[in-house]
This record gives C-alpha cells, sequence and structure tokens, in this order.
C-alpha cells in the first residue's frame, strides 16, 4: 500500500505484499524520487512477498529506510536479508545495490519522515508484535490496521499482551479497545481489517469482521472505514455482501464504508 505525497521527494509505502511486485515494475529500476521509506506492521508472508521482485532494490543511488518492530525472536533486517538466500532466490543480498537502513519501533511511540509526515505505532492484536500506523501529513490524517483479533475473551495473541493482561484481564481488555478508538480518534479514513464475518469468524486467527472494525470507526469519529485484508477465498460478491452488511450503520454514524481494491486512490481531502 502507498501513500502518495505528490508534491515530496520521497515515497512512503506500507508493508510489502504482492501488490509491491506492481508497484516496482511501475517506478522501475531509477524512479524520479529516490527515497523510499517503508513502515512494516509484521513479517507474516501475505506483507513481504513482493519484497523480493521490487525493483528499485537494484538501484544504487536509491536510499532505503526500513521501520519495523523487534520480537524477542527475530529483527525484521534479518528477516528482509533471508528472502534472499539462496535457497529462497537467486539473487544474493549484496547484488541489491541500494543503501537500505533498518530502524526498529517500539509500540506507542511516534517519529517523523522528513519532517513532514508524523507517524505514530500502535501494537494491534496479532501475532508477534503487529504494529497498526497513523500517518498525518499537513491536515490529512489516515490510519491502517492490517491484522487485528478481537480481544475479548482471553484472546491475546500479541506478544506480551498475556503477561500485561494476567492482573487484572476485564481492565487489560477494555484498555486495549479504547486505546484503538484513542488511535483512529478524529481520522480522515481507517484501513481496518476485515478478514472474517461474524458467521465464520475465528478469533484466534488474528483477524477482525466489518463489524467490529465499524464500532471502532463509530466510536473514534472516523469518517471513512475501507474494509481490507479480504480473505483470499473471498469473491468480490462476498467483499461486497461485507460492504452492505454494514454500510448503513455506517452511514447513519456518518462513516462511509467502502472496500479496498487493488489499483484505488483514496483522496484524504474531505
Ligand atoms: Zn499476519
Ligand atoms: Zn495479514
Amino acid at each position: 500500500m502507498e501513500f502518495v505525497f505528490e508534491k515530496e521527494d520521497f515515497h512512503i509505502f506500507l508493508d510489502g505484499g504482492s501488490g509491491l511486485v506492481a508497484c516496482g515494475r511501475e517506478l522501475g529500476i531509477n524512479p524520479k524520487k529516490k527515497k523510499i521509506y517503508f513502515v512494516i506492521t509484521h513479517t507474516h508472508w501475505d506483507h513481504i512477498m513482493g519484497f523480493p521482485y521490487f525493483l528499485p532494490f537494484h538501484n544504487e543511488n536509491m536510499e532505503f529506510t526500513f521501520f519495523s518492530s523487534t520480537t524477542s525472536k527475530a529483527t525484521f533486517s534479518d528477516l528482509f536479508l533471508g528472502l534472499q538466500r539462496s535457497r529462497h532466490l537467486p539473487v544474493p543480498p549484496f547484488l541489491l545495490h541500494a543503501k537500505i537502513k533498518f530502524e526498529s519501533k517500539q509500540s506507542d511511540t511516534e517519529f517523523l519522515v522528513e519532517n513532514k509526515v508524523r507517524i505514530q505505532a500502535h501494537q494491534i492484536n496479532h501475532q508477534g508484535i503487529t504494529l497498526g500506523y497513523r500517518l498525518e501529513y499537513e491536515d490529512k490524517s489516515v490510519s491502517v490496521i492490517t491484522d487485528n483479533a478481537p480481544i475479548n475473551d482471553g484472546n491475546y495473541l500479541g506478544e506480551g499482551m498475556k503477561e500485561k493482561a494476567a492482573p487484572d484481564p476485564k481492565a487489560f481488555e477494555q484498555e486495549f479497545d479504547e486505546s484503538m478508538v484513542r488511535f483512529l480518534r478524529n481520522c480522515h479514513t481507517a484501513v481496518f481489517d476485515t478478514h472474517f464475518t461474524e458467521a465464520n469468524l475465528k478469533p484466534d486467527w488474528g483477524h477482525s469482521t466489518p463489524e467490529r472494525a465499524l464500532a471502532y470507526c463509530k466510536k473514534a469519529g472516523v469518517k471513512r472505514l475501507v474494509l481490507f485484508h479480504h480473505a483470499p477465498e473471498d469473491m468480490d460478491g462476498d467483499v461486497d455482501k461485507k460492504v452492505a452488511g454494514v454500510q448503513e450503520d455506517g452511514r447513519t454514524h456518518g462513516v462511509e464504508v467502502v472496500a479496498a481494491r487493488e489499483g484505488d486512490i483514496w483522496n484524504l481531502s474531505n
């Protein structure tokens, strides 16, 4: 997913799933803008499988910075460079000629990109340490919560959550939901995980539903909810049904509900 800053001389992408391959082809090996930043939510395959095929990594004049969490098990740089090892790919890491920098980020921290884009990171309920991100630029704001399971009834998937919840699980669950609302507060657009429906929800798989995404957005005053992380087995009709199921409720609370489609560009102006 790309955040487009037309006036600026840099790109910011979120994760590197299969869609990144086409983005790389479009940019070519020598993109006009030489700085590319990535915010990484986590390292499950569906979020990283495009990296080995992203052409701009092969240009020595390109500069990349990756912002990601570090779990107790692995660093993002190990994993990124591991993708290029010979057992996975014929192109070894030393053939990526670009300058590549890795910066570790914790939950509930914020940082600036090029002194222009304010980014906040927040741990969401998914395996490992998965970060949701909120980006603010001029008067525009967008949040992306790619993978987030319901937290209730002890469904603690993120690293460290079980320990934090131990003294008072109910209070922990309530605070998790409230902190999500604070994170999304008054955001123009929230791109949110709606992999499941209420009928086929498997909470321990780490994903949410349109109803749960909308509940957060209504409380937070979000203007537009983009249903995202569609289940691989879902056809267009299934996604349309998800939108139709919550659209009216959204409308009555001032939240426009749409579904993400490959190639869509969302304008963040009112
Ligand atoms: Zn995942
Ligand atoms: Zn995912």
